[in-house]
């Protein structure tokens, strides 16, 4: 008898928050939230938080309830996570860890965790993870955790109290979570691939010490900078290839094949010198990749060591060259003490340390690799320059003009006070 009025009360109850909700999404329908202020949408945003907290937690009791007496069975499932997957829509992920919550919470070790989902002051991930994280802890330790677990929960986002939860885990078996470690290290993989677009793609999975170093190194050749437009996935995108760049171009990069290790351009001398866009050229292939564009290695033959096997003639094979066609890091800097430390491309204002060094007169066409002839555009601008048909010129006051070969022109930047570049030369 007490079972039907507590599921009429429930279901009374449920009915009027199905119609609250409704009045809700039939409000916003008729109005219109771009009027509304920010600190108002603001407060909106909190208070639906908080009640679809509460609602998660009256959904973990109603779990809880078909755990506890199996009724799952009923509808074919041979567990409770089995039942949330079919008859919830649940991940095997999700419905693993809100079988776990749900248990966690109803047996009395959890009660402040509990409560608080109740009156929505965390949220359901906030839960999972002190449910979770104290499965295994000592009686003893599972109140201290819980409140300290709270406190942040109340004030932080869960990748927070992830970091908290873990240090107690340490904290409690440093063992066992150092076996933990061991299996994160174990999962470690970098896998790369060249897609059918001759792209490159890859998946990464570092243990934290790896990922650290490869954030910090990431973060450190790419800061964020006013006005830079590149996604974060593009700025990470070029900051790995400059590190790698470095990294070849070092004296103390490992051998392969009996040089240092190096890209290796293969394309027909006619490629390399015709102008960009020239009907009728090969294309190059490109180790490791295969096919590429001429003007994409008239590019890397811009800034690489790069070897040259020009193929062709009667015995197959006319001419191998091995050039050193980049500039040295003192040439770097005497270039960027000319131009000022930006991209050389007009009004563009990245930082000389994510350039590129770029002949202006190709070297294909008896450019040098020296000051005069060397330029630092970004790499956005280094492939305008040579994909995209644009070609770069230093102005008698030593400013840059980009002109294009349907004969637009972009530049020179005027140069207002305070600017940061040196201030145009007098013509000599
Ligand atoms: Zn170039
Ligand atoms: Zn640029």
């Amino acid at each position: 008898m007490r079972s039907m009025v507590l599921d009429h009360t429930v279901t009374a109850a449920m009915d009027a928050a199905e119609g609250a909700v409704d009045g809700l999404v039939q409000a916003v329908r008729a109005g219109d939230l771009r009027l509304a202020d920010h600190d108002w949408l603001t407060a909106q945003l909190q208070a639906t938080r908080a009640l679809a907290a509460r609602l998660e937690w009256f959904s973990l009791q109603v779990v809880r309830e078909v755990d506890n007496r199996g009724s799952y069975v009923d509808d074919g499932a041979l567990s409770p996570a089995a039942w949330l997957r079919h008859r919830a829509r649940m991940s095997p992920g999700e419905a693993g860890a809100t079988v776990r919550t749900a248990r966690a919470l109803a047996a009395g070790r959890l009660d402040a965790t509990s409560d608080a989902l109740a009156e929505g002051e965390i949220d359901g991930a906030h839960a999972r993870l002190i449910a979770r994280h104290t499965a295994d802890a000592p009686a003893g330790a599972v109140a201290l955790i819980e409140s300290e677990a709270l406190k942040a929960s109340r004030a932080a986002d869960p990748s927070v109290v992830a970091g908290l939860m873990r240090q107690f885990d340490h904290a409690l078996d440093p063992d066992r979570a150092d076996e933990a470690a061991v299996r994160r290290y174990e999962r470690r993989g970098v896998s790369l691939a060249t897609t059918l677009d001759g792209m490159v793609a890859g998946t990464l999975l570092l243990e934290p010490v790896a990922g650290a170093t490869v954030l910090t190194a990431l973060s450190a050749v790419s800061p964020l900078v006013a006005g830079d437009g590149r996604s974060a996935p593009q700025r990470n995108a070029d900051a790995l290839t400059a590190i790698c760049a470095q990294f070849l171009a070092s004296p103390d990069a490992p051998r392969s094949g009996g040089g240092h290790a190096h890209l290796i351009v293969t394309v027909d001398a006619e490629t390399l010198a015709s102008s960009p866009g020239s009907q009728g050229s090969p294309g190059a292939t490109l180790g490791w990749v295969g096919a590429v564009n001429g003007t994409t290695a008239q590019r890397v033959g811009c800034d690489a060591d790069v070897t040259v096997v020009a193929v062709g003639g009667p015995d197959g094979i006319r001419e191998i060259c091995r050039t050193r066609r980049f500039f040295t890091t003192a040439q770097r800097i005497a270039m960027m003490a000319r131009d000022g430390d930006r991209c050389a491309a007009p009004y563009c204002d990245r930082p000389a340390i994510w350039s590129d060094a770029h002949h202006v007169i190709p070297w294909a066409q008896g450019g040098k690799t020296d000051i005069d002839n060397g330029a630092l555009p970004c790499a956005a601008h280094h492939t305008m320059l040579h994909e995209g048909h644009w070609s770069l010129t230093r102005t008698a006051d030593g400013r840059y003009l980009m002109t294009h070969v349907d004969g637009r022109v972009i530049g020179p930047e005027p140069h207002p006070p305070g600017h940061s570049r040196p201030p145009p030369r007098q013509p000599t």
